[in-house]
């Protein structure tokens, strides 16, 4: 690209959306900046179409002038996929004037959002409506489904509804040459050749850009219970997670295992949070009971539960949140861990998946691995336990300089870790996705037949390589 081009295209980008709607100059720190602040790029120019048309005309543009494009939500990805490099020559297209709700249909449990539509509002259009759209996240103030949708994103439901993908029914798609695919089906069966919908899903920006979705929603339960119960090892929290489904059946949507460093974080930094039995147990689990008949049943059916996992000895003390508060609460501990953690200093964050039955051994190794290797390591280790999904976060030793530990270290730990979880058949990536951060990683974990797969799926759609390249696998 010769510099010459650039005044013409973002001439044409002004003519496209309007002159507000391309920014070139300013603080543009929001685009550009990761919400880790791990990336500080900088962009061409940041433009924010309001329709899918104008998305076409500016993919079109880019095109023509050989300039890429980082198609980009609510910026708020784990995955450093989301911001320009430092090139200078990239433009971000934001989607977040793209937040309409177009349609919905009940009869047909739908929903059609446009991909700027933040998480948050389109889980209220649905409640509105009195039904439930059950993708969960912490970031839901702020992500979008666009951006949940190209990272396929998880949260804390998956164990009952599963991830953005299967929440998905239909897209509709700006592909790399500037097309629209109009695939906004809210069909449950279409079984006509390759599913190019699930290839958009998860592909980060890579292949093309959502720019609106056929979404399914479902009944709200009549009741939502959450009970938090002390675990004496990892393993007695598998074989909870074993009672649960047993006695909860459809009803269990949250099972998320939380380790005694990680919540004594939560205890240090956030301490009018009262985090409970966390002092007298290794591991604590929140479970939730979501049940579509009555909160007396919720009830009973935990009580049940409980009672036999106290006999059994997988659980040693538990509570039941009497309302919705104290449940709030439950789930705000949870979700403080990260920010506690932050609050702690740098970390080093993995975000894996092991199959459940072998997370209790995957642990034991690794962290005797770490500790091994490193005197004094400290693990921060909680997650989406009901999907096999950890976030085995690493932290420097008490009082030691985290900025040195990340710089000296974190190759290693890596290593170390994405070793271990190779070793016992995991992912590397269970659901921030790959970004920036992990494209290296994901050449030497992946086989090398996925590799060509993926490099040709990625040269097929994306001949000329403009759509967020350099993010999953580079050609
Ligand atoms: P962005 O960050 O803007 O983009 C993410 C990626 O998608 C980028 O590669 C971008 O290029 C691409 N993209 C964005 N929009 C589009 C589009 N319309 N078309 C094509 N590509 C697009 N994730 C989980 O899965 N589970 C969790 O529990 C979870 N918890 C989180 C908690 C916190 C506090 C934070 C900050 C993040 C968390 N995340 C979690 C990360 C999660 O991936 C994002 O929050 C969310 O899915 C990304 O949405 P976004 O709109 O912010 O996308």
């Amino acid at each position: 690209m010769t510099s010459i081009q650039h005044p013409v295209l973002l001439e044409e980008l002004r003519r496209i959306t309007g002159p507000a709607h391309v920014l070139c100059d300013g603080d543009l720190s929001a685009y550009t900046q990761d919400w880790r602040k791990r990336a500080q790029g900088k962009a061409l120019a940041v433009v924010r179409p309001a329709s899918v048309e104008e998305v076409a005309a500016i993919v079109k543009a880019c095109a023509a002038a050989g300039v890429s494009l980082v198609p980009q939500g609510g910026n708020t990805g784990l995955a450093v996929g989301s911001v320009p490099d430092e090139s200078g020559t990239q433009v971000v297209l934001s989607l977040q004037r793209m937040n309409a709700v177009r349609a919905m249909d009940a009869a047909n449990l739908t929903i059609t959002v446009e991909a700027g539509c933040i998480l948050q509002s389109l889980q209220e259009a649905a409640e509105k409506a009195g039904f439930l759209f059950p993708l969960s996240l912490a970031a839901e103030g702020s992500c979008t489904i666009g951006g949940n949708l190209a990272t396929n994103a998880g949260g804390t439901q998956v164990l009952r509804y599963g991830n953005a993908r299967d929440l998905c029914l239909g897209l509709e798609v700006v592909t790399a040459q500037g097309e629209i695919w109009h695939g906004l089906s809210g069909l449950r069966k279409d079984n006509t050749g390759y599913d190019l919908r699930d290839l958009f899903v998860g592909s980060e920006g890579t292949l093309g850009i959502i720019t609106a979705a056929t979404l399914k929603l479902y009944p709200q339960p009549a009741a939502r219970l959450t009970a938090w119960a002390a675990v004496p090892s990892m393993e007695a929290a598998v074989t909870l997670l074993g009672l649960a489904h047993r006695h909860l059946g459809a009803g269990l949507t949250g099972f998320e295992v939380m380790g005694q460093f990680a919540l004594s974080l939560v205890d240090k930094h956030f301490a009018q949070l009262r985090v409970p039995l966390f002092k007298e147990a290794p591991w604590c689990v929140l479970l939730e009971n979501s049940d579509h008949e009555s909160e007396t049943h919720a009830r009973e059916q935990f009580e049940r539960l409980l009672e036999t996992a106290l006999e059994d000895g997988c659980v040693s003390d538990a509570v039941v949140a009497e309302n919705l508060a104290q449940a709030h609460q439950l789930w705000h501990i949870r979700e403080s861990i990260p920010l506690a953690q932050a609050e702690e200093g740098l970390n080093i964050k993995h975000d894996i998946s092991i199959a459940v039955s072998r997370i209790p051994e995957f642990v034991e190794a690794t962290d005797a691995l770490l500790r091994q290797h490193i005197a004094g390591v400290r693990l921060v280790n909680f997650g989406h336990l009901g999907d096999g999904n950890l976030h085995y976060n690493v932290q420097a030793p008490e009082g030691g300089d985290a900025q040195a530990f990340l710089r000296d270290r974190e190759e290693e730990v890596n290593t170390l870790v994405y070793d271990s979880v190779a070793r016992f058949d995991g992912s590397i990536s269970a659901e921030h996705g790959v970004g920036s951060l992990k494209t290296d990683k994901l050449a030497t974990y992946k086989s090398l037949v996925a590799l060509s797969m993926m490099r040709a799926i990625k040269a097929g759609l994306d001949p000329q390589n403009l759509m967020n390249p350099g993010r999953i696998v580079r050609l």
